[in-house]
């Protein structure tokens, strides 16, 4: 794990949210103002014009690379809170081993600091809906010693069955709140995007594992 998985990961996510831009773009006109694939497409864009910077660097400082240009070039919520993903989980490399157990605990880390950023657990309808279920189920599958393949595998599925269930639930947080009961019946767009995303990395990640 490098820089270079790094922008694998990176491609992979941009591959697979291109493919779904008119279905995010969608959903997000459904419950909040339609920007939200855009914001994560022109994040995604400036990573990939710094490719070379990512990959020349290792595994922590290359997410700290990312975290800092996402910063600078996503837009609306989902800007700061994705920068908080990847900052959060560079700073827990730092005391953690380059393992499964490791990287559980860096995930984790990353999806605390979205949830302090944005000041939101489970049940809100956001992003957080996937996110901390997926932590969550990687935590404990490392906390019993399940193999990289094992959770890579496991993953996708939770990540799926959460961002299904926001469909139904009522939105507290962000601009979808404003919907009040008419948020219900639409699934999240961060939900859905985190969740293509990990779909995407875990598949992406497997490939090496194969
Ligand atoms: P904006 O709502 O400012 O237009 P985006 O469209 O980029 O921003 O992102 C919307 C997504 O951000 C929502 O679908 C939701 O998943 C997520 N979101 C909004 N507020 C929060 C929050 N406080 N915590 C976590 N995720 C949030
Ligand atoms: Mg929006």
């Amino acid at each position: 794990m490098n820089g270079k998985t790094v922008m694998a990961c990176i491609d992979a996510a941009y591959a697979s949210l291109k493919e779904h831009t008119d279905e995010i773009a969608l959903l997000d006109q459904q419950i909040g103002d339609g920007d939200h694939i855009f914001n994560l497409l022109r994040g995604m864009e400036a990573l990939l014009a710094v490719r070379t910077e990512i990959e020349s660097e290792a595994f922590g400082p290359a997410l700290d690379l990312a975290a800092s240009k996402v910063l600078s070039t996503v837009g609306g919520s989902s800007g700061p809170l994705f920068y908080s993903l990847l900052s959060g989980m560079s700073k827990a490399t730092a005391d953690n081993a380059m393992d499964v157990g490791g990287f559980a605990r860096f995930f984790s880390a990353g999806v605390d600091a979205v949830s302090q950023r944005g000041k939101t657990g489970v049940g809100s309808k956001t992003m957080m809906d996937v996110l901390i279920p997926v932590a969550r189920r990687f935590d404990e599958l490392a906390a019993v010693g399940a193999s990289a393949r094992m959770i890579l595998d496991a993953l996708p599925p939770v990540a799926e069955e959460n961002m299904l269930a926001t469909r139904d639930m009522l939105a507290t947080k962000g601009r979808a709140s404003f919907l009040g009961e008419r948020s219900r019946g639409h699934i999240d767009p961060g939900a859905r995007s985190s969740q293509i995303m990990i779909a995407a990395v875990c598949a992406r990640l497997a490939q090496n594992r194969a």
